[in-house]
């Protein structure tokens, strides 16, 4: 049979997020299914800038689906902000006669696609981000994963928390965004959880702390989102309020690593094959999304407007549920 002489590419760009790689492999074999020619570029738009441009054969992606990061590698490239650089990287899918390319990232991520949308290659955006912080999907790959491996790390804490009787406050990621905070402070019933989106009162916690306490608590967690403040700075004031003993612990990085939950390993799958059908439809500038509960596309610029408002509904009811 005559194979599809029609070229597309992916990329994965700015941080890493568990899941991406199920996307990616969702991409290479759904389109060669379907008889695309389908090419990995590497390290991103730098790689993409540099000509790491390699087509992907179905082993490629073999053996891949449960691994954390990105197979195809990520990097952020200063370049890509100036109008030569943008100019640079669709000329360089040109001369591989590429069509399409599927760009894996945050919303940064997605401005450099729709430059390059301007000089004529179709762009696809797919949601990967562990921070869920990208607007117009409500869900981005890789943020499941992170609230596992925080309610995984917490009920570690719990153990030296109780037995020492003390405050722990978690610094979890997401930047200016509390999803993860929030989702993983309900999963595992935090005292308090912080964020960037409500303000709160550190007076107020305190005294929860203390009520806590008389009721016979004997350790209390509380999740700070790392946009919410200075985690140390909190520490010290809880501690200045309350009189009890508080630590810190930083997760860092470690949530962005590991083997996808089933969940992301899923929504990269299901939004890697939605791509591969916005190809066969011919449709352009835009991105996958999991928008109420079902994975749609819906136009690339969605995610340079206005926030997703926080939930505060879910924020409510978990302060509700630690009274
Ligand atoms: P994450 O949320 O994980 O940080 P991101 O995609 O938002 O992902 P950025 O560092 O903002 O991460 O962007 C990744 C890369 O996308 C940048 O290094 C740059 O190459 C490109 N990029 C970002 N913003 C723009 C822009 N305004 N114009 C062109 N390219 C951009």
């Amino acid at each position: 049979m005559m194979k599809n002489a029609r070229k597309i590419a992916v990329l994965t760009s700015g941080g890493d997020a568990p899941g991406m790689n199920a996307a990616i492999r969702a991409v290479v074999r759904k389109g060669i299914y379907h008889d695309f020619h389908v090419f990995g570029v590497y390290h991103g738009y730098d790689g993409l800038l540099n000509g790491e441009i390699k087509e992907m054969a179905l082993g490629s992606v073999a053996d891949i689906i449960h691994r954390g990061g990105t197979v195809i590698r990520t990097a952020r490239c200063e370049e890509m902000y100036s109008a030569e650089g943008q100019e640079k990287a669709a000329r360089q899918l040109k001369n591989h006669g590429i069509e399409y390319l599927i760009v894996i990232g945050g919303d940064g991520s997605y401005r450099g696609a729709a430059a390059i949308a301007k000089h004529g290659i179709k762009v696809i955006g797919i949601p990967g981000t562990i921070d869920n912080d990208i607007t117009g999907t409500d869900l981005t790959i890789g943020f499941d994963t992170a609230v596992n491996t925080v309610v995984e790390a917490v009920s570690k804490l719990r153990d030296t928390a109780s037995s020492h009787e003390r405050a722990f406050i978690v610094e979890v990621m997401g930047r200016n965004c509390g999803d993860i905070a929030l989702k993983a402070g309900l999963a595992i019933g935090a005292e308090s959880i912080l964020v960037p989106e409500i303000a709160f009162d550190l007076a107020e916690i305190s005294e929860k702390l203390v009520r806590g306490y008389r009721r016979g608590k004997n350790h209390s967690i509380i999740i700070c989102a790392e946009g919410a403040g200075n985690v140390w700075e909190i520490a010290e004031k809880l501690k200045q309020h309350s009189g009890f003993e508080t630590r810190v612990t930083i997760l860092g990085h470690v949530q962005r690593g590991g083997a996808p939950s089933a969940a992301d390993a899923v929504l990269g799958a299901v939004m890697g094959g939605k791509a591969v059908d916005a190809v066969l439809e011919g449709k352009s500038d835009i991105m996958i999304s999991h928008y109420l509960n079902q994975i749609v596309d819906r136009p690339l610029d969605l995610a340079f407007g206005p926030r997703t408002p926080f939930d505060s509904r879910l924020y409510e009811l978990a302060n509700q549920l630690a009274i």
